[in-house]
């Protein structure tokens, strides 16, 4: 690859620069609710991590080499230029202090998608030099070896093995003409087992037709987190080849918010055309299972359960419904956060953050919000239904010595699954 520099960074930037951007920065009217809805600002109380500030280097650019004014600023030597330190000093605003998680987007009254602006920020910033290092090992190990942790389809086998010989079910690998393809995230595979135990469970009883694939497993898409189009579009580009070579109609996105978005909502435009088949979260599949009548559960939990949802699930994709449908088919004592579905409030993991060793800190402030949150309800355990944000519960929790345990949907579900005779 050549060399990361300013000038890159400042053409990345300048390519980002559309229609939509120029609207955004000229109707911005400073009106601060965006720092309102930010976890990241609100529980620091520090004004750099307001989120229309970690657009600045974008709106320079803008500014300088796209408007009259910014033109005849320059002219007069009056022009703030994008410069490396600049970069270098805003690489924690851009990354460490955002989680993606869009919140500010369905606050600002003008309509300002600030989650979409920053992630053109970070395009910039990955050209630039100015990238987290946790990211770009993620991203490269996910380009090298399919996975952003590494991990082999060996790691895999083996754990199809242990799932094939406590559930006595077979686990379906590289079925042509399966009606599901089933992608997994490395996060899942090494902190969550049981997910694929509980899909296999589930499908098995439901009588659905799935299989994963040896050619491309991973749903986990590094070059959405780090900010980079390439690589995120060769990513997905591996889950269409792999989807079309079993010529599967449907692909099932795991228990991993972002995997989610970046896999239906941008793939085909990253990689410039339409799939020949269909994307789905598991719990979108699970709810439609349930209301075809093809899931059969019996026993409810009786214990006081409340919700976390994902916000690329619920704020992004408006996957809100469907995870409460599910609760109430084996919950008995559900009550939800007060502020849940689309104005929900982040974990402080997502969008690179919990890759990124040198955001811990940041991360676990952010998280503060959401364990008010947790206090308010009282909960004695929180269901959710993805990776990242389970993780980031369960280490949150314990770091403020809340003894919540936290426990994935699919899991519950397939728990509750009437056995066979
Ligand atoms: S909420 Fe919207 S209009 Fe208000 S400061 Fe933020 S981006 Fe600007
Ligand atoms: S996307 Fe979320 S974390 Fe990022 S600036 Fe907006 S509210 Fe803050």
């Amino acid at each position: 690859m050549s060399e990361l520099t300013l000038e890159r960074g400042l053409a990345a930037l300048r390519a980002e620069i559309d229609a939509p951007t120029a609207a955004f920065f000229s109707s911005c009217v400073h009106c601060g609710l965006c720092a309102q809805a930010c976890p990241f600002y609100l529980e620091t109380g520090d004004p750099k991590y307001t989120p229309i500030l970690k657009l600045e280097p974008l709106r320079r650019v803008w500014e300088n080499e796209f408007t009259l004014w910014g033109r005849i600023k320059g002219l007069l030597g009056l022009q703030k230029k994008v410069t490396d330190e600049m970069l270098a000093e805003w690489e924690e605003l851009v990354y460490d202090s955002c989680s993606l998680c869009g919140r500010c987007s369905v606050v600002c009254p003008v309509g300002n998608d600030l989650y979409a602006m920053i992630r053109k920020t970070r395009e910039g910033m990955v050209q630039s030099g100015h990238a987290p290092e946790g990211l770009i090992s993620a991203s490269v190990r996910a380009i090298t070896t399919g996975s952003p942790m590494g991990l082999q389809w060996k790691t895999l086998a083996v754990q199809i093995q242990h799932v094939e010989s406590s559930s006595g079910l077979t686990v379906p690998v590289d079925r042509e003409g399966a009606e599901y393809l089933v992608l997994l995230s490395s996060m899942e595979i090494i902190n969550f087992p049981e997910y694929l135990e509980a899909i296999t469970k589930i499908f098995d009883h439901a009588g659905i037709s799935w299989t994963l694939s040896t050619q491309c497993f991973e749903a986990t898409n590094a070059g959405i987190q780090i900010g980079n189009k390439d690589i995120a579009a060769e990513l997905v580009e591996r889950v269409v080849a792999a989807a079309e070579t079993l010529r599967v109609s449907k692909v099932i996105s795991p228990e991993c918010g972002h995997a989610y978005t970046a896999i239906r909502w941008e793939g085909p435009n990253l990689i410039g055309r339409p799939y020949p088949f269909r994307v789905f979260h598991i719990i979108e599949v699970l709810d439609e299972l349930r209301a075809a009548g093809r899931i059969k559960t019996e026993g409810k939990e009786d214990d006081r359960l409340s919700l976390h949802d994902p916000c690329n699930l619920a704020r992004k994709s408006g996957v809100i419904q469907q995870q409460r449908n599910l609760m109430a088919l084996v919950a008995e004592n559900f009550v939800d956060l007060k502020e849940h579905g689309k104005y929900q409030w982040c974990c402080g993991a997502g969008g690179g953050v919990s890759s990124n060793e040198r955001a811990e800190e940041l991360k676990m402030a952010a998280f503060k919000r959401k364990k008010a949150q947790i206090e308010e309800v009282a909960p004695e355990r929180m269901v959710t239904m993805c990776a990242t944000c389970r993780t980031q519960l369960e280490e949150g929790l314990e770091a403020f010595n809340m003894e919540i345990p936290v426990v994935g949907l699919t899991e519950m579900i397939a728990e509750h699954l009437v056995e066979r005779d």
